[in-house]
C-alpha cells in the first residue's frame, strides 16, 4: 500500500499534457503502475487556465475514492471572500487538508494576517500543508519558506497539524528538530529532485531522509510524497525503497501516517483501521 500525499494538476511546462482531464488520466496512470493506492491532489496558490481551483479538482475527482484534494490558500488575497469559499468547501467534508505556499508568495508564516487559515484548520479539524525550503520559482524570496518558523505556529496553535513538506529542503536539520520537539508537526518527503532522482543527488537525498528518520525516532512522523508531476513518481517509489529505515518507520512512511494525519479511513494489509 502507498499513499503519496503530494501530487498536483498543474500545468508547469509545456510538455505536460494542456487540458485537466488528460493530467487527471496521466496521474492514474502513474498511479497505477507504480502502486499507490491513493493519492492527495493540492491545488495552487493562484487559479488560471493551468492551475486549477479545489472547486474544479473535486468536480474532476467526484468518486473517484483514489483522490482526495487540499485547497492552496492565496495568502497575499485572504480576505473575507477567500475565508468564506474556504470554509463552504471544509464544511462540505471533501477537503483533506489546507496548503500554504510561503515562498513562492511573499509573507511570514507567523504573520498575523496567515491567523484566519490557522483558525479555520482548528475548526474544522484539518492539517495545514506547508511549502518549505527550495522553490521550482527563481523569483521567489526563500527566507519565506524557512522551516523553522513552523515552530512558532506549532506552539502558538496547539490544536492544528502542521506538516513540513520537502522536509525544509535543504534546511533538513531545522525541519528534523521542528518536527522532533512538536508532537503536532510532521514532514513529507516530497519534491527534493525535479523528474527523475540523479544517482549523486539520490545518495545525498537518502542520507538527509535516513539522518532525519534516525533523529527523530518515531515512525509516526514523515510521510511519502512525490510532488509529482515535478518529481517522477517511479523514481520516488525506488528512491523510498533504498532508505534504510526501519519496518515499522517505512510503513508510517509510505501510507499509514497519511491516511492517520489526513483522516482517510484506510484499512491495512493487517486489517488494522489506522
Ligand atoms: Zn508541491
Amino acid at each position: 500500500m502507498i499513499i503519496d500525499c503530494h501530487t498536483h494538476l498543474n500545468r508547469y511546462s509545456l510538455s505536460d499534457p494542456p487540458t485537466l482531464r488528460e493530467r487527471y488520466a496521466r496521474l492514474q496512470g502513474e498511479m497505477d503502475e507504480n502502486g499507490v493506492g491513493y493519492a492527495l491532489v493540492l491545488s495552487s496558490y493562484v487559479v488560471n487556465d493551468d492551475r486549477p481551483s479545489a472547486d474544479e479538482l473535486l468536480e474532476l475527482v467526484d468518486g473517484n475514492p483514489r483522490l482526495g484534494i487540499v485547497a492552496g490558500v492565496d495568502v497575499p488575497r485572504l480576505g473575507a471572500d477567500q475565508i468564506g469559499r474556504l470554509s463552504g468547501l471544509l464544511r462540505s467534508g471533501r477537503i483533506r487538508a489546507l496548503k500554504l505556499y510561503p515562498g513562492y508568495q511573499p509573507f511570514f508564516l507567523t504573520d498575523s494576517e496567515v491567523h484566519p487559515v490557522y483558525r479555520l484548520a482548528a475548526e474544522f479539524g484539518v492539517p495545514v500543508m506547508i511549502h518549505t525550503g527550495d522553490t521550482y520559482n527563481p523569483s521567489a524570496r526563500i527566507k519565506h519558506a524557512h522551516p523553522l518558523q513552523v515552530d512558532d505556529l506549532a506552539v502558538d496553535f496547539r490544536d492544528v497539524t502542521f506538516i513540513i513538506c520537502h522536509l525544509g529542503n535543504p534546511w533538513f536539520t531545522d525541519a528534523m528538530q521542528v518536527i522532533y520537539k512538536n508532537e503536532n508537526v510532521f514532514g513529507d518527503i516530497s519534491g527534493f529532485t525535479l523528474g527523475e532522482f540523479q544517482p549523486r543527488y539520490e545518495r545525498l537525498a537518502l542520507g538527509k531522509v535516513n539522518e532525519t528518520a534516525a533523529f527523530i525516532n518515531d515512525p509516526c512522523k514523515l510521510m511519502f510524497g512525490t510532488d509529482w508531476p515535478i518529481s517522477d513518481i517511479g523514481s520516488y517509489v525506488r528512491f523510498a525503497e533504498r532508505l534504510e529505515i526501519t519496518t515499522e518507520e517505512r510503513e508510517g512512511l509510505m501510507w499509514r501516517n497519511a491516511a492517520r494525519v489526513f483522516g482517510l479511513g484506510v484499512e491495512g494489509a493487517d486489517g488494522r483501521r489506522v
